[in-house]
């Protein structure tokens, strides 16, 4: 058993686990003589030990509730079919030799110091086929993995760690200091240049609140994803909503400053957006959205949601003619963003590149990190194009003639 890597029990929370079972998980590894590197158990108590190295991983199962000192011999047939070495047979006598008091006692011992060793920090990354299903999101990455870890302080100790959720938690963990950083400076700027400075502070404020909430959701569920079955759910939910938050605060300097001087659609098209954003926050509640099999639905949806802005787009190139849109109106910027976010979803959905190259893309430049790039990328040219509309509404002052309608 010299070789063995790691034995992977695998486990949506392992703390969950019967003291019962924990001793008799820890008197099998004794016994079996392992040195454990990651260690979790399923909702069957199946344990799975990994054997080997690379790529040249075998797996094979023990049911813990067989390996329970002095129930059954199940456990033998294991050890022989394990080939250990002498040293770990003779351990494995020593072992047994203890008085069942004392050999829970040396267990649980080993169990404490294991669990120190797993989730705080001693882990190692592992490959996707080891992953347990709700874990198991993208089969193109093939390693790279962080097991689960039942920690939160391990889990955003791994947030300094190099894995395939690295670049996914630092683009929009960046990104979101930057916006930040971004809002504060744009709303407190000593040189201040606001018609109506507390309604266009609300206005902006709306847009940061949006992004800065969408990018925070997104790290954090980054960060904890590999946690727990319940946790990775709950933050996957929060990461769906703030990307239509983001959305609906987009919508919101937009709207107010292209129909600055005609309220009334102004009106509308936020409530519409709102009852939109709002209807994408109740879609992704339902667990099967953030499920593999529902990516495409989920950049629909979210695409779908962006794209209903054509509709007051088009209003305004209709009534002020396409040379007016495409300077005061912006419309060049927001087209560019709208190529950003597309681009993202594209990706995103069709899981480009690492499709091409599956485990060339594990740890950098996969679709994910890509699509939190184009989300930053696009959110700040919808800045710089309201930004830009700002400007205009402050150059020309708050008032409204009876030909400029808009
Ligand atoms: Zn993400």
């Amino acid at each position: 058993m010299a070789n063995v890597e790691f034995a992977v029990f695998k486990c949506p929370a392992a703390a969950c686990l019967r003291p019962s079972d924990w001793r008799a998980l820890m008197v099998l590894l004794s016994r079996l003589g392992l040195r454990t590197r990651g260690a979790f158990v399923d909702k069957d108590s199946r344990v799975e030990l990994t054997h080997g190295r690379g790529s040249g991983f075998s797996t094979y199962g023990v049911s813990i509730l067989d390996a329970v000192p002095g129930v059954n011999d199940g456990l033998g047939n294991s050890v022989e079919e394990c080939e250990c070495d002498d040293g770990a047979s003779q351990e494995d006598e020593g072992f047994m030799g203890m008085s069942p008091l004392l050999q829970a006692h040396h267990a649980m011992e080993r169990m404490e110091e294991f669990v120190c060793k797993v989730w705080e920090g001693r882990w190692r990354v592992i490959p996707h086929d080891v992953l347990p299903e709700w874990l198991k999101d993208n089969d193109f990455l093939l390693h790279g993995h962080r097991p689960p870890m039942p920690s939160f302080r391990a889990c955003f100790k791994s947030i300094f760690r190099i894995h395939t959720e690295t670049g996914n938690i630092w683009t929009h963990l960046l990104g979101c200091v930057f916006f930040l950083c971004l809002g504060i400076f744009y709303m407190f700027r000593p040189n201040i240049s606001f018609v109506a400075p507390l309604q266009e502070k609300v206005v902006f404020g709306l847009f940061f609140l949006g992004a800065i909430l969408c990018l925070s959701f997104s790290w954090l569920f980054h960060t904890v994803y590999c946690h727990s079955e319940g946790v990775s759910r709950i933050f996957s939910k929060l990461d769906y909503s703030g990307i239509a938050l983001l959305i609906m605060g987009s919508f919101v300097p937009w709207l107010y400053y292209s129909f600055y001087c005609n309220p009334q659609p102004c009106f509308v098209y936020l409530i519409v957006i709102c009852v939109l954003g709002i209807a994408a926050i109740i879609v992704s509640q339902w667990d099967m959205f953030a499920t593999p099999q529902y990516r495409g639905v989920r950049a629909g949806v979210f695409l779908g949601l962006g794209l209903s802005g054509i509709i007051p787009a088009l209003h305004y190139v209709i009534s002020e003619g396409f040379l007016k849109a495409a300077t005061i109106g912006q419309i060049g910027w927001l087209l560019l963003m709208a190529g950003l976010y597309i681009t993202g979803a594209a990706l995103y959905a069709a899981r480009i590149p690492e499709r091409f190259f599956p485990g060339k893309c594990d740890i950098w430049f996969h679709s994910h990190q890509l699509f939190h790039i184009f989300v930053v990328a696009g959110a700040f040219v919808h800045f710089h194009g309201v930004s830009n509309l700002q400007e205009f509404r402050f150059m020309v002052g708050g008032g409204c003639s009876e030909e400029d309608a808009l």
